[in-house]
């Protein structure tokens, strides 16, 4: 895998149908060859009535080289997904549905939206170890709007994000070390990021925030919000921004919060309220690894961390309107995860749109 797929033309050479997908997902799932999750039995047969589905000879389970992938009881081709998967990867600012729909030829924005939707589910920042040391926080506000039409621009209302941002110093790479209260810190550089959307400014969500992304003892340097008082645990260094301009003491915070607006115009010509999480993950996971940009196409299509696959009622919030009239199998066949065991039906096939 050291090798970089450099163009698209490249990989699709290197993935050119859906048996050489099955393949690599077959060598990604078994490397030392199929082993039944059921009965440890190696002697398979490759089922002809389902797809990339091997069954095992001694006991007859039934293993998808999909299972427990974003790609599971897939309507979409395989290459489509690692094809949309190492544009995700490869293009630093990422893809919008739109600009995947053009670049796979895909014929539906709805189809395209969601195949973007679910492969920046897998882009979630797996260094979640707390910030330390010097951390500017600080809230702003961005525009969401509620429709998915990407040729409109309506803005429809206001969210606040909160986001932290660790404080390095130049000379040494290193995690600034704390001055005295509201002394200035120069010669910075940016290091690792959090955000989150919150519902207002209000202390508590404030707080949460804080204790959730942030490791006790670190000095937040902030602009003196009368919500940020109070927390115990921390050492609090507000800035009094007063007459000055607020991106003068907490220059960081407002550098990656220019980026984020900018990204979110750019690539997704605004926001949607219900996937800010989605986004604001996408935006994190991206810039906390932007010195080494080069993202596998695994970790997108998620079998880096085997993730359990995600339907389209999940990513929007839907409840699924055929699931109650889903007929039950008299005995539900078990099936195991990576979560754990889990009953065929709860998670039914047509839930998956894509
Ligand atoms: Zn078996």
């Amino acid at each position: 895998m050291a090798r970089k797929y450099a163009s698209l033309l490249e990989f699709q050479r290197r993935f050119p149908d859906e048996e050489r997908c099955a393949l690599f997902l077959f060598e990604r799932r078994w490397p030392e060859g199929f082993r039944c999750p059921e009965c440890g039995g190696t002697r398979s047969y490759l089922l002809k009535s389902r797809a990339y589905t091997y069954a095992c000879v001694a006991c007859g389970r039934q293993t998808s080289v999909t299972a427990g992938t974003i790609m599971h009881r897939t309507k979409l081709p395989l290459t489509v997904w690692f094809w949309a998967a190492h544009l995700m990867a490869t293009h630093s600012n990422g893809m919008s549905a739109q600009q995947l729909m053009g670049q796979l030829g895909l014929g539906s924005y709805k189809t395209a939206w969601l195949l973007a939707q679910k492969l920046r589910r897998s882009m979630v920042d797996p260094n979640r170890d707390p910030l330390e040391g010097v951390v500017e926080v600080d809230q702003t506000e961005m525009s969401f709007r509620t429709d998915d039409n990407p040729d409109t621009s309506i803005k429809t209302g206001k969210i606040i994000v909160i986001g932290a941002v660790e404080v390095i110093d130049r000379a040494t790479g290193e995690a600034q070390r704390p001055k005295a209260l509201g002394q200035k810190y120069l010669d910075t550089l940016s290091g690792r990021i959090r955000l989150a959307a919150i519902p207002s400014n209000h202390a508590p969500h404030i707080h949460a925030f804080i204790r959730a992304n942030i490791a006790p003892g670190a000095t937040l340097v902030t602009d003196g919000h009368a919500s940020y008082p109070g927390i115990a645990g921390y050492r609090h260094d507000p800035r009094v921004v007063g007459n000055m301009a607020a991106h003068i003491p907490l220059k960081w915070i407002h550098r990656v919060f220019a980026l984020l607006k900018r990204w979110s115009l750019g690539t997704y010509h605004g926001l949607r309220r219900r996937h800010i999480d989605a986004y604001l993950n996408e935006f994190v996971f991206r810039y906390n690894r932007r010195f080494y940009r080069h993202v596998s196409f695994e970790t997108v299509l998620g079998l880096a961390a085997h993730r359990s696959p995600v339907s389209y009622w999940d990513i929007t919030g839907q409840q699924n309107p055929r699931k109650e009239t889903t007929p039950t199998r008299r005995n539900p066949r078990r099936r195991k995860t990576a979560s754990g065991m889990r009953q065929d039906g709860v998670e039914t096939a047509d839930a998956n749109k894509i």
